[in-house]
């Protein structure tokens, strides 16, 4: 059965992968697998992009997202026609000619990755490029784009360690998705000390993050330009943050991790 396996790490948002997924299917008919995908308004595969933090504490989280194939697709039972289904390389497949246009998977695909395509009157998503795979090729035309080797696809076993490490999105929706994502940008609490009487920044404070709720305490240490980052921080966590250098110390009590936080310039006097 195959995956997808998607660093985002190495993800420097280049397009790549969503260009050649529309070089691929718009104006190209591989029926059995799809009709052409319309010039405008679907994405087979969409670069989302997500602005982090505030200026300058900045960061953009890509993603590449796409039909998930999932193992309890609820696509499949959705469609009164029975136009949808799962291929033994584990691929969703929404066959064009079947496809009387009754929309109930659109409504019923909880990624939203369904589109509707109105002079042809059918749903149609990802294929995993379904009509490359079947004549030789091994992977579909983002992963084989992807100059940073960011999407890899393949065998679920070639993979097994990755997938150890890796997280679905939304897994409590329970549909079993067979596209991995590793290195999801977690929250981060970030800033600069500065010492204003010597008008410097502070290099080197060490910065201890406590977890308001467990007492488990992190620590960095402020670079070369005063800045602090830790990043990897859970969703909704709540943090109390003590800096200091040479005996003098600065706090903040209650950081929530609802969002990204930038605490800006701290002069630590
Ligand atoms: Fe990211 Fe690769 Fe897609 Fe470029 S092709 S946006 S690096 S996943
Ligand atoms: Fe079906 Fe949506 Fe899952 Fe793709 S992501 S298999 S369209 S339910």
């Amino acid at each position: 059965m195959k995956v997808f396996v998607i660093d985002l790490s190495i993800c420097n948002g280049c397009y790549s992968c969503q260009i050649v997924c529309k070089d691929e299917h718009v104006g190209n008919d591989w029926t059995p697998y799809a009709k052409p995908q319309p010039d405008t308004g679907q994405f087979w595969v969409k670069l989302l992009e997500e602005v982090r933090g505030t200026v300058p504490k900045v960061r953009v989280a890509y993603r590449p997202h796409l039909c998930m194939h999932c193992d309890e697709a609820p696509c499949i039972p959705a469609c009164q026609r029975n136009a949808i289904h799962k291929r033994e390389d584990g691929i969703v497949i929404i066959d064009p000619e079947k496809c009387a246009g009754h929309r109930n998977c659109i409504d019923a695909c909880p990624y939203g990755v369904i589109y509707f395509n109105e002079d042809l009157n059918i749903a149609q998503k990802c294929t995993g490029c379904a009509h490359l795979l079947d004549n030789g090729w091994s992977k579909p035309r983002c992963a084989d784009a992807c100059p940073t080797e960011a999407i890899k696809f393949g065998e679920e076993s070639e993979f097994a360690e990755l997938i150890a490490r890796a997280e679905v999105i939304r897994p409590e929706w329970g549909v079993k998705p067979r596209v991995y994502y590793l290195n999801i940008m977690k929250r981060f609490v970030a800033g600069t000390v500065y010492d204003p009487q010597q008008k410097e920044v502070v290099i080197g404070a060490i910065c201890t993050l406590t977890d308001t709720k467990s007492g488990e305490k992190s620590t960095v240490s402020t670079d070369n330009f005063g800045d602090f980052w830790p990043k990897g921080l859970p969703d909704n966590g709540g943090y109390n943050l003590q800096i200091e250098k040479d005996g003098i110390v600065k706090a903040f009590e209650n950081i929530s991790t609802k969002n990204d936080v930038n605490l800006g310039d701290i002069p630590l006097t």
